[in-house]
């Protein structure tokens, strides 16, 4: 049943497109005017956008991982066999999974934390630690604009919100900013 869950989300995220935000951020990193992405999302769309420098601190729904004896593969280089090639026990998606620890956020902190300014787009604010990062970067120094469609619980400490869809603002702020 969860493979069957997984298999199915899959096929909904292949058909996927990065959106004009996705593509923004990726030539913003091809510019030098982003150095990484921090990403709670599980859909691999930054990478196919072109981005390079991705923390996902939620996994990869293409990546897989075996519990038993810590084998790891991408889905695409297997036949889609749910048995790990080296132990034979069952082998999961490498993704972060309700109650697990999320990944690499010591890198995401000291990201932050280094940070001279702190794009926030698309999140509730909600799911912990994650809506921590924008405060750990902005004891730090670093400036917080958060781009969402409506107000979070993080808004009323950002220093500009920014009222809109990512997809429809993101590029039009950043031609702007171009023409500085
Ligand atoms: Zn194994």
């Amino acid at each position: 049943m969860f493979w069957q869950f997984f298999n199915s989300r899959r096929d909904i995220i292949k058909e996927a497109k990065p959106n004009p935000a996705h593509k923004t951020l990726a030539s913003m990193e091809e510019s030098n005017d982003l150095s990484f992405i921090v990403t709670q999302n599980i859909d691999e769309l930054h990478r196919k956008a072109g981005s390079k420098n991705i923390i996902e601190i939620h996994g990869n729904i293409w990546d897989l991982r075996c519990e038993s004896c810590g084998m790891k593969d991408r889905l695409e280089k297997t036949d889609g066999s749910p048995v790990c090639s080296v132990c034979e026990e069952i082998i999961r998606p490498d993704v972060v999974l309700f109650g697990e620890a999320v990944r690499r956020l010591d890198e995401a902190i000291r990201v932050v934390k280094s940070a001279d300014n702190i794009l926030v787009i698309g999140t509730s604010s909600l799911v912990y630690p994650a809506a921590l990062l924008p405060y750990e970067g902005k004891v730090s120094g670093a400036n917080l604009i958060e781009i969402n469609v409506e107000r979070t619980e993080l808004s009323k400490d950002v220093d500009y919100f920014i009222e809109g869809k990512a997809g429809e603002t993101l590029p039009k702020i950043y031609n702007i900013m171009k023409k500085l």
